[in-house]
């Protein structure tokens, strides 16, 4: 039996819905940073960050400017908690 050293993980498009693998980055491996990843969509070429859903072998794809708007609500959140 034939085992592949790096797993691959099922990343779901969600903007054209093609079903594609990616391995863990090397931030993801190596320092555990979960939302590490990123890639393009083989099939509509959108940008995508990839975080890793462990438990359930996939990432969870979004568009990058999605990820961007989150990332920027989740550091507006952290501003106003700090103010106190
Ligand atoms: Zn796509």
């Amino acid at each position: 039996m034939v085992e592949e050293k790096r797993e691959r993980y099922t990343c779901l498009c969600p903007v054209c819905g093609y079903e594609f693998y990616a391995c863990k980055s090397i931030a993801q491996e190596a320092f555990g940073i979960e939302d590490a990843g990123h890639g393009s969509c083989p099939k509509c070429k959108t940008f995508h960050n990839l975080q890793l859903d462990e438990a359930n072998k996939k990432m969870i794809v979004t568009p990058w400017d999605e990820y961007l708007k989150k990332l920027e609500e989740r550091k507006q959140g952290v501003k106003n908690e700090s103010n106190t």
